[in-house]
């Protein structure tokens, strides 16, 4: 590394399926910018930490699986979820077992539809959907407070409880209002479901509107979560930042995703918003068992979140460049099936590496 160059540690986790084919690449397309633009240094170390070593060590981490990361100052997560093993274990036993202790309690997922790609919308210029959402990440519908008991009786019960703490509402709501404040429309749409949910989500829009009190600047608005399902679909240019629940973020970001164009090109930022651990980055696609193997994976979605990542370290001129590149790439026509395209992985990741030389 030359003098005083930046230099960042990344640790990959690619996990399952197609996980482990689209983190490959962007590893490869990130080399590639650093060596391109050569104003910071990437360093890699990959972690097998997979459904493929549960099966045969019966679990997914290692007990020093923390300290392990927290070393780096950023993780790549590719994807986790086997077909031979239930969701709920692969799930808890390696995404959120890393998440919840790093505290990476904010949820980023931006979305807007890429140029070359078309939203399933008719009538949706580009322009017009163009989101952030913002997603409780710690708590909520997802904290695993509950239990099951009678199990195997006719009178069986189980119990899922959610929680919501005023020092989780109150850290993601004053995120959220900056993330907001930081964009242009200066908009925020809180989602709630305070109609029926009369305790969780009363406390939750009270939080909200107490926040808000400190962002004068920041229009904000409430909204049922279904009647945001509709507004998505029907007046995209209405909405600017969104920030609902761990529930609520997880549905309306897929619908989200799927508007914008495809699962494939969503990324998400698990940030610990204090920054005492690293943040992770993914793709918000699944590991996809359907297509593994076949060469096909649409890697967009982690050349996307490498893109957010790189902002987060604080290099958003390298950022800005790659999210350029693949663009322009879309743009030309080379993009992969769930684009309509018929490029295969490693040709999208070839001509975004090509846009990014031509470009520095
Ligand atoms: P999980 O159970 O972890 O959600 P999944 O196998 O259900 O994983 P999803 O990510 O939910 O996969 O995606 C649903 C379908 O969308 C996949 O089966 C696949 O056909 C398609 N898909 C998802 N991601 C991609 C991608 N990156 N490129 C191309 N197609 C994709
Ligand atoms: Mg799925």
């Amino acid at each position: 590394a030359a003098p005083g160059r930046q230099s960042y540690s990344i640790a990959l986790i690619p996990g399952d399926g197609i996980g482990i084919e689209v983190i490959h690449a962007g590893q490869v397309v990130l080399k590639h910018l650093a060596k391109a633009i050569d104003t910071f240094d990437l360093s890699f170390e990959e972690f097998d930490w997979s459904s493929a070593r549960y099966k045969k060590e019966g679990k997914y981490l290692p007990d020093d699986a923390l300290e392990q990361v927290r070393r780096f100052n950023a993780i790549i997560f590719g994807a986790v979820g086997a077909p031979d093993v239930p969701d709920h274990i692969s799930l808890w036993g390696l995404r959120l077992a890393l998440c919840q202790p790093l505290q990476q309690y904010a949820n980023v997922r931006p979305t807007r539809i890429l140029r070359g790609t078309t939203s399933p919308l008719s009538n949706c210029p580009r322009g017009d959907l163009d989101w952030v959402i913002v997603r409780e990440n710690s708590e909520g519908e997802y904290a695993g407070h509950g239990g099951t008991s009678h199990i195997g009786q006719e009178w069986s019960v189980a119990t899922e409880v959610s929680i919501f703490t005023h020092h989780g509402c109150e850290r993601i709501m004053r995120f959220a209002f900056e993330t907001a404040r930081s964009r242009p429309a200066k908009h925020l749409t809180v989602v709630t479901k305070s109609n029926a949910q009369r305790n969780g989500m009363v406390f939750w829009d009270n939080v909200a509107a107490s926040v808000a009190k400190d962002f004068p600047d920041v229009k904000w608005e409430k909204m049922l979560v279904d009647a945001m399902t509709t507004r998505m679909v029907l007046k995209p240019k209405s909405i600017d930042t969104i920030v609902a629940t761990n529930l609520h973020a997880d549905i309306l970001s897929d619908l989200a995703a799927a508007l914008a164009g495809s699962i494939g090109i969503a990324p998400t930022s698990n940030l610990d918003p204090t920054r005492k651990n690293p943040s992770m980055f993914e793709p918000i696609h699944g590991s996809a068992f359907d297509i593994t193997g076949l060469g096909v994976a649409n890697p967009v979605a982690t050349f996307w979140t490498s893109a957010e990542m790189l902002r987060w370290l604080g290099q958003p001129d390298a950022a800005d460049l790659l999210m350029l590149a693949v663009e322009n790439v879309t743009d030309s026509g080379i993009k992969t099936q769930d684009l309509g395209g018929n490029a295969k992985t490693v040709e999208v990741t070839e001509a975004v590496c090509a846009e990014i030389s031509k470009l520095t």
